[in-house]
């Protein structure tokens, strides 16, 4: 270890003291805080984020940060996050500073604007808001854009380095070309599944103690994270010793057991993280895709496979017996991967839900690149959903108000959850080279799996960009046909096309 980065330790030990710190809150806000608490406790959240603000944003840190980038003797990690300093202080130093909290102050009412758009159905009352904040993003990003860089392409670099408008562009025709055409088969076959024993007037207590069963037998540390209920389910990283996932219970089974499968997939990436890198600015995922390849492997992949719930599937049957009493195996399998077109993106399954994304993308693309007005966003929005889902909604509220996203800046965020499918397919189509992953999994051996992800990917923390990682772990650079090759396998057995 280099003098100048000895120095920097205490800079980074505060600034990691306060992040954990605001993600602690964050959680407890969303999940045991008592109602009342939500006002003071977004205060405390603002002066503790003014607070990180200054520990990044300050003439020693600064200083120390440029020193430590020409010293030697730095170890990969040392230097990885100088690196993701410096690029946090570029960041900050590309917008004026007014701008940026003007920008703090709009995006928190912006939220309370949608929820309230939302709840009553009232886009316009959503629209002018979103203009500004469309506006600022865009500004934004011109400061931050490199010669020549497109600002669409600044955006979507903050939540997966390595994925621009072209490479997306040929990710998402793939996408159009091939799913939807999928969709339509699948549709036209006429084939009925049957999931209505998976709807029921299950009590929370049941569905919780079956979800805590499976989140550790796909490897939840329960000695190292907690279970909690929330509105949206969500995984809370603040080390790799505490790890907080949570879901939440209602008329369907799948939807919970699901979803703690995919939260426990968050949540071994972020526990797999090596103790050298844990507590650090490269502590976490390597980005908003990679983690979805991992949440969503566990709970596509492996959870939707025959063969993950051999060992298990009586566990169930004995938890909810009026319900899968009677139910084989083969009939549960097929009912959790039953393909069904609808409005909601968190809803829809596996199939679909990249075209929910492929809305999103084309869309977001034309605010910011092209000409779509906020105000057109309604109907453009029904039009594609009747174009590639073949359903129109009917109303914002199950349109385009639904998701948080927008309200909150995020521009660029959603082709990470459509990439994070597609990492996921190039992974397992490589891992069964490797291993028999269905024996494994009908031997209940989930360790050897874990493991195997742990060694690849969770143990780097941020060290790599998700595109280096595939590629070392692959053998490939990103490849979106395995991900098409695989629905396609799926969807065409289980609706005998
Ligand atoms: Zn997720």
């Amino acid at each position: 270890m280099g003098a100048k980065f000895e120095e920097l330790k205490p800079h980074f030990e505060r600034m990691m003291a306060l992040k954990t710190a605001m993600i602690l809150f964050e959680w407890d806000d969303a999940t045991l805080a008592p109602k009342e608490a939500g006002k003071l406790t977004e205060k405390v959240i603002g002066t503790l984020s003014g607070e990180y603000f200054c520990a990044v944003n300050n003439d020693k840190v600064r200083e120390l940060a440029h020193a430590c980038e020409k010293e030697e003797g730095l170890s990969e990690a040392e230097a990885a996050q100088v690196r993701e300093l410096l690029e946090e202080i570029a960041k900050l130093d590309a917008i004026p500073q007014e701008e940026y909290q003007a920008f703090a102050r709009l995006t928190a009412g912006a939220v309370r604007t949608w929820t309230k758009a939302k709840e009553e159905n009232d886009f316009d009352a959503f629209a002018p808001t979103l203009e500004k904040v469309i506006d600022y993003q865009k500004k934004f990003a011109g400061y931050r854009a490199k010669e020549g860089q497109k600002k669409y392409d600044v955006m979507l670099n903050d939540f997966e380095p390595g994925f621009s408008m072209e490479l997306l562009d040929t990710f998402f025709s793939v996408i159009k070309k091939e799913i939807v055409p999928l969709l339509k088969a699948v549709q036209a076959s006429h084939v009925e599944i049957d999931d209505s024993f998976l709807t029921g007037d299950f009590t929370d207590e049941q569905q919780e103690k079956i979800g805590r069963f499976v989140a550790e037998y796909v490897g939840f540390d329960f000695a190292k994270g907690v279970m909690a209920v929330s509105a949206h389910p969500f995984t809370t990283n603040l080390h790799n010793r505490d790890v907080r996932i949570t879901t939440h219970y209602g008329k369907n089974l799948d939807s919970s057991l699901f979803s703690i499968i995919h939260e426990t997939g968050h949540a071994l990436y972020e526990l797999g993280v090596r103790d050298d890198l844990t507590q650090t600015l490269v502590g976490e995922g390597a980005s908003m895709g990679m983690h979805e390849s991992q949440s969503r492997f566990f709970e596509n992949i492996l959870g939707r496979n025959k063969s993950f719930w051999v060992p298990i599937y009586s566990k169930l049957q004995e938890a909810f017996p009026e319900n899968l009493g009677k139910v084989s195996l083969d009939a549960f399998v097929r009912a959790v991967n039953k393909a069904t077109p609808g409005f909601i993106r968190t809803e829809a399954d596996e199939l679909t839900y990249s075209l929910h994304v492929l809305i999103r993308y084309e869309l977001e693309k034309e605010l910011i690149e092209g000409d779509l007005q906020v105000k057109d966003l309604p109907r453009i929005w029904a039009d594609k959903y009747e174009e590639y889902l073949g359903v129109r909604p009917e109303n914002v509220r199950e349109g385009v108000l639904q998701d948080i996203h927008w309200s909150q800046g995020s521009f660029g965020y959603f082709p990470s959850y459509a990439l994070g499918s597609a990492f996921g397919a190039q992974m397992y189509a490589h891992m069964k080279k490797e291993m028999d992953v269905d024996k494994l999994l009908e031997e209940g051996k989930l360790s050897v799996i874990r493991e195997y992800l742990r060694e690849h990917i969770h143990q780097y923390g941020k060290l790599k960009k998700s595109r280096e990682i595939l590629k070392e772990m692959t053998g490939e650079d990103f490849n979106a046909n395995y991900y098409v090759e695989y629905l396609k396998e799926k969807y065409g057995e289980l609706y005998a096309l």
